[in-house]
């Protein structure tokens, strides 16, 4: 009935007009509380990832698997565009059945001890012994349930030991595939994606527990609640330029980046209000690149042959250095993160790194002498045929320990023999290791040394696990075992909550 028709029988006046507006009042208001309580179960879930990167696919679709029914996904860009795109997938881990196919013994307390020694005893040992604990299973579960296709094991990217299981790209790197196959499998667990979605605030109630999301969509800010609370899942801080000023130098921030613009520190900037504990903050992984190429010289920079010299013509490291510490001791000890590796036609690993430079088109020089090599790709002639020649006499000598900075070359080689190549190098952050500590159930901890109710942190946007550097594969390891924790502690909080 409407108000018009009680108009028109002429009721307006009675006594009954009171009575009849409060109850149609009364209808409008339960409809509007029902419309209300529509909307808000609409925009209630039983779990919401933020990122849609292997840590956050992971999450959402391990929170199906654990019996979340309803579970989110929001990503900020038009597709997933972290990191992972431009990994190359491996991922690392003992007990697996490659390992065992192969004949590659190994067992959890080596593999335990390795990851240890990488992070130089500083990895928080019960996240590495979490990960030790899950990756068999985890590995599996990537083959198994998400269909994700390995190739041979091969050595890790660092340290060479054999325990890298890489993804096979089938034309595209081996970690946009691994993104590739988790997008199919959660749309295929019925996970809801919702791409152009950026979370821009955490919410909360009066006692910190995380309730919710405010999301930024194309058509302006909404809110989004959660039973079983909130995974970041954004990734790291490297493409935040003001971040990894202050937590890292100002020297890092003219660093290259190895990987992905949208790695933009939302998990500090969204995390930071809840009175979060962030550790291991200067703590980042570098490698070489080439900046207007984006080649990547490392394995020359490994080879064990050549000089490294600035724009200037001084050497300026050790070069028995790994390629990480390279990389990076480029941007700290140079003003414009330039370098250049002086090598002859000696060193083993040449061919594939020219080859590699030609595709790409990406300069280098080639000459057959060391003054006809400097004078082509612009380096100071007389300081570089020098430090060639201190250098060469040194090795004969077997005085490189005297030289400044000192050579520690465990088998030095002479650069003698022509053509003699520069290969140039920028210093590149492939990402940052601080943020979020986690415990071993992904719970994020607060500066009191408690988790935050609701709050979850996965991949490249926890803190803790990670420190000076990572074994080959472990962060797409620690993605995929810290990211199926995450969901099904999610999944159980959301079955729990009132
Ligand atoms: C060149 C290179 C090679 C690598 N190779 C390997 C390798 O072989 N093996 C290995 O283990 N690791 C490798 N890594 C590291 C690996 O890529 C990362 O550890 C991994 O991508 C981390 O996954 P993630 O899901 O945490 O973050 P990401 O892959 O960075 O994904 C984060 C996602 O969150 C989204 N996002 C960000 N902010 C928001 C927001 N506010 N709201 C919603 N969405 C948001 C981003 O757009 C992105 O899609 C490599 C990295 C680089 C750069």
């Amino acid at each position: 009935m409407s108000v018009e028709q009680v108009s028109r029988r002429g009721i307006l006046k009675t006594s009954l007009l009171g009575s009849l507006l409060a109850g149609l009042s009364t209808i409008s208001v339960s409809a509007h509380a029902q419309e209300k309580d529509k909307e808000n179960k609409k925009d209630m879930y039983d779990v919401i990832v933020l990122g849609a990167g292997p840590a956050g696919l992971v999450t959402a679709i391990a929170a199906k698997q654990a019996g979340a029914k309803k579970v989110v996904v929001f990503e900020k860009k038009d597709r997933p565009d972290g990191n992972a795109i431009f990994a190359l997938g491996s991922v690392c881990g003992w007990g697996s059945r490659h390992q065992k196919e192969q004949g590659i013994k190994d067992s959890a307390e080596d593999f335990y001890a390795m990851m240890m020694d990488v992070s130089k005893q500083m990895g928080d040992p019960a996240l590495n012994r979490t990960y030790t604990d899950n990756i068999p299973k985890d590995i599996d579960w990537l083959e198994q349930d998400i269909g994700v296709k390995f190739g041979k094991i091969r050595p890790m990217p660092y340290p060479r030991l054999g325990r890298t299981c890489r993804v096979q790209g089938e034309g595209i790197t081996g970690g946009a595939q691994l993104v590739k196959k988790l997008l199919a499998a959660a749309q295929k667990n019925g996970v809801e994606l919702k791409f152009e979605h950026k979370g821009i605030e955490l919410l909360h109630d009066d006692k910190m527990n995380v309730t919710g999301v405010k999301i930024q969509t194309p058509s302006g800010q909404k809110e989004y609640y959660s039973k079983g609370g909130v995974a970041i899942a954004t990734g790291g801080f490297s493409a935040n330029p003001e971040m990894v000023d202050k937590y890292i130098g100002g020297w890092a921030t003219r660093m290259v980046l190895r990987g992905s613009k949208s790695t933009t520190g939302e998990n500090i900037s969204l995390t930071m209000p809840l009175y979060t504990k962030f550790v291991n903050m200067d703590q980042f992984h570098s490698g070489p690149i080439v900046k207007e190429t984006h080649v990547n010289p490392a394995d020359v920079l490994n080879s064990g042959y050549g000089i490294q010299v600035t724009t200037g013509g001084d050497r300026y490291m050790d070069e028995n250095n790994t390629y990480v510490i390279k990389a990076r001791t480029t941007a700290q000890k140079t003003l414009d993160n330039k370098a250049w590796v002086i090598v002859d036609s000696n060193c083993p690993v040449l061919g594939n790194v020219i080859d590699k430079y030609n595709r790409l088109n990406s300069p280098y020089g080639k000459a057959d002498t060391i003054e006809a090599l400097a004078k082509q790709v612009g380096l100071p002639e007389k300081k570089i045929v020098k430090a060639v020649q201190e250098y060469n006499d040194a090795v004969k000598n077997n005085t490189l320990d005297k030289l400044t900075p000192a050579n520690t070359y465990k088998k030095p080689h002479l650069i003698e023999k022509a053509p003699f190549y520069a290969i140039p190098l920028n210093g590149g952050m492939t990402a940052t290791f601080g943020g979020p500590l986690i415990n071993t159930k992904a719970e994020v901890q607060n500066l009191d040394g408690k988790s935050i109710p609701g709050l979850y942190a996965v991949g490249n946007s926890a803190g803790g696990i990670f420190f000076h550097n990572y074994a080959g594969g472990a962060q797409l390891g620690a993605a995929t075992v810290f990211g199926r924790i995450a969901g099904k502690e999610m999944a159980q909080r959301a079955a729990t909550s009132k």
